[in-house]
């Protein structure tokens, strides 16, 4: 078959196909320890459900406006207000299938042929094939542990060029779990309005922070930058609800316009149940992602230190989300039977197969020498696979 040419420019999300790799073994009655999803253990809490039974039962079963309802703009409209101190209009939100269908949408009513995306490195593996295809080109910005997995201000300053269109900021991130304090944000704000960079801010995990209160937010800390800040957020996460596919934006008219002249000829409007659910969650009682943060926490200070006691593993104490990212590269090198570890993906094979855990390899966060840890699962699963993980490295030895 001859497909499409940008089709072999991108690759399946390496994310998701964890999922499928751990669904297809256990489907061949394989135990595996699951510490790949990137999504919270946790059901979505039952108020929430319920308003989704009430939607479905007062006939909410049609197509809605391609946005969104009102009603959910609303819930938007009120959530960033009461959380992030922002003030938008109906105008000014949308909605869309996922936070992932809001940043594709995004990504192809701003960028095209010529226009370079800016993107911290390690990031989410969904960012740089996401810009492939717009025809946009990423550019990364590489981080380490030295820089607590953050850019700085005048890193930023640097990499800007004439074709740079953007910066992907992702606070707390995916994979690190780093998160940029309020100082070192301003300072990265002010770079940003001494240029014409836009910003697409992707908050999905803002409310998973650990050690402080609350997370800044760089149009809270800049209001200036209004006209060229794009906000994306999700139910996903933060209600863990990542199976009723919801995800919203908000930002200048003329963005949020050309995001639903594009769903209008692709998905139409977000499922409206999922909709009616969201309203639910974005306005009913925020207790249970309180919950949620606070066992996350419990289990980041846990799981971090279970492998700072591995021998050649380092690893930083990330602020939020759900992810754990150590450096793993001391076992490359090391012998499986015949075979050299070499890589990250060597290591996730090697601990998939013979500690049944499955993580994701750093390479598609662009970061090879690393590996992924999700926590979002029980203190038992995280005890038990951390003991096969320390067992089957144990058996690696070092080189
Ligand atoms: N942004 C980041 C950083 C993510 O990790 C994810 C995946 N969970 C998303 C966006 C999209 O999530 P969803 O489509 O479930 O809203
Ligand atoms: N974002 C989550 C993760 O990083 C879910 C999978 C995906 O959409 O990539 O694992």
């Amino acid at each position: 078959m001859n497909l499409a040419k940008r089709l072999q420019l991108i690759k399946p999300s390496p994310t998701l196909m964890v999922t499928v790799q751990v669904a297809a073994l256990r489907r061949q009655g394989i135990e595996v320890i699951d510490f790949g999803a990137g999504e919270p253990d946790f059901d979505t809490p039952e108020h929430i459900k319920e308003a989704a039974i009430a939607a479905l039962r007062q006939g909410k079963t049609k197509y809605t406006p391609v946005g969104g309802t009102a009603e959910v703009k609303e819930a938007i409209i009120a959530k960033l207000q009461r959380d992030n101190g922002l003030t938008y209009s109906l105008q000014e939100v949308t909605t869309n299938c996922g936070g992932k269908h809001t940043l594709f949408n995004a990504f192809h009513a701003l960028f095209g042929e010529g226009d370079e995306v800016l993107i911290p490195a390690p990031y989410w593996v969904s960012y740089s094939d996401m810009v492939i295809l717009t025809g946009g080109q990423p550019q990364l910005l590489p981080t380490s542990e030295e820089t607590g997995f953050k850019i700085t201000a005048a890193q930023l300053q640097k990499a800007i060029g004439p074709q740079s269109k953007a910066l992907l900021l992702n606070s707390p991130s995916n994979p690190t779990g780093a998160a940029y304090t309020e100082n070192e944000l301003r300072q990265i704000a002010e770079v940003i309005e001494r240029s014409n960079l836009l910003v697409i801010s992707d908050d999905v995990y803002e409310k998973f922070l650990y050690d402080s209160s609350r997370c800044a937010h760089i149009l809270t800390l800049k209001p200036q930058l209004r006209d060229r800040v794009l906000l994306v957020n999700s139910v996903s996460k933060t209600y863990a609800m990542t199976g009723w596919r919801l995800g919203y934006a908000a930002g200048p008219r003329e963005v949020i316009v050309a995001i639903e002249t594009l769903q209008s000829q692709s998905t139409s409007n977000p499922n409206s149940i999922a909709q009616a659910a969201a309203v639910a969650a974005l306005t009913g009682t925020q207790e249970p992602v309180g919950v949620m943060a606070k066992e996350f926490a419990k289990r980041r200070n846990y799981v971090v230190q279970r492998l700072r006691a591995i021998p050649g593993i380092s690893c930083t104490l990330p602020e939020g989300a759900f992810y754990v990212f150590p450096r793993v590269a001391a076992y490359f090198g090391t012998k499986w039977g015949e075979k050299t570890i070499s890589s990250a993906m060597d290591l996730s094979l090697y601990l998939l197969q013979e500690a049944q855990v499955a993580l994701v390899a750093g390479e598609g966060f662009g970061s090879p020498n690393h590996v992924r840890i999700s926590y979002a699962t029980s203190m038992q699963i995280l005890e038990q696979g951390l003991d096969q993980v320390e067992a089957a490295l144990k058996r690696l030895g070092r080189v």
